[in-house]
């Protein structure tokens, strides 16, 4: 392994500990849950989830879950979008 490898490999480990840094504005998610598998989505602070407590309630466990798992990382506006409901 050369050098400047090396050097992007200590630089990683230190911005993982920075989660300041990151700031998640989209992405897509398959959520396992107890009964089925649902596609989940987050796009520009506005979440998604096919199953049909979302479809009724603009949230549900599967987002919540994410929200918590991801807490630190999402666009705040995804944060609110959660507490909001
Ligand atoms: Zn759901």
């Amino acid at each position: 392994m050369d050098s400047s490898i090396i050097g992007k490999i200590d630089k990683a480990r230190k911005y993982a500990e920075e989660k300041e840094r990151v700031t998640i504005t989209s992405f897509k998610a398959s959520f396992q849950g107890n009964h089925n598998t649902y596609q989940v989505s987050f796009d520009s602070g506005v979440w998604h989830c096919q199953c049909l407590f979302f479809t009724t309630r603009g949230v549900c466990g599967h987002t919540m879950a994410l929200q918590r798992m991801l807490d630190e990382v999402l666009a705040h506006a995804a944060k609110d979008a959660v507490a909001a409901n």
